[in-house]
């Protein structure tokens, strides 16, 4: 997918998939509660994406930043989540330096294929195997979460924490539909790697979105 960021006058509007006020599911503010941004338009065709809905930015409504920072700042919790989709396909700056006026932080969840845009208090980075983030993400993450599918999966996560910042949070996401085969061996590496920790994408659990 071309890079959107001149499409969308400046990025003053996005293709938004949906918006809503949760809790986190997954990595370090699992349990935070948080305003989350889901912006329509995805490439990177993970074969286990569980919003496959997000793929064609086309059929999502163009919906203008402005109405979306005013949801974000009136919710109890002040963090909006921007996710996707990949929300590096689109020009943030316009959406997160006025959230950030307006006393909201911001987290962005990313595969990193795309330049970064933004300000961003909290930048969760998930490499995929078959569409590699670019380097520059491995300074600036936060946290990488790694999507563990089969065991050989370890592997790679494996190279990818030698790539991070030494402040980066490693951790490791079974897989949601091979959950039960793949989580012991999940546990098993954590127990004996445990500078990472296991995401499980709580909100599921919690029957939340
Ligand atoms: S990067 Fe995310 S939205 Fe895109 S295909 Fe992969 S899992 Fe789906």
């Amino acid at each position: 997918m071309k890079k959107e960021e001149d499409i969308f006058e400046g990025g003053k509007k996005l293709p938004l998939l949906e918006d809503f006020y949760t809790i986190q599911g997954e990595g370090h503010y699992t349990g935070f509660a948080a305003y989350f941004i889901r912006v329509g338009g995805c490439d990177i065709g993970c074969k286990w994406c569980d919003t496959k809905f997000s793929w064609n930015p086309k059929i999502h409504k163009l919906t203008d930043i402005n109405e979306i920072i005013t949801k974000a700042k009136n919710y109890p919790a002040k963090t909006i989540v921007v996710t996707g989709g990949e929300p590096t396909t689109y020009n943030l700056d316009y959406l997160t330096s006025n959230v950030r006026k307006n006393g909201v932080r911001t987290h962005i969840e990313t595969s990193g294929v795309y330049k970064l845009t933004g300000e961003w208090d909290w930048i969760c980075l998930s490499p995929k195997q078959h569409n590699k983030p670019l380097k520059e993400f491995y300074p600036i993450a936060n946290e990488i979460k790694v999507i563990i599918e089969k065991e050989e999966d370890l592997q790679w996560a494996i190279l990818q924490a030698k790539l991070v910042n030494n402040n980066c949070l490693l951790y490791l996401q079974p897989e949601w539909s091979m959950f039960n085969k793949i989580i012991p061996f999940v546990v098993d590496f954590v127990k004996e790697n445990p500078k990472w920790r296991i995401s499980l994408q709580a909100h599921k659990f919690m029957k939340i979105p």
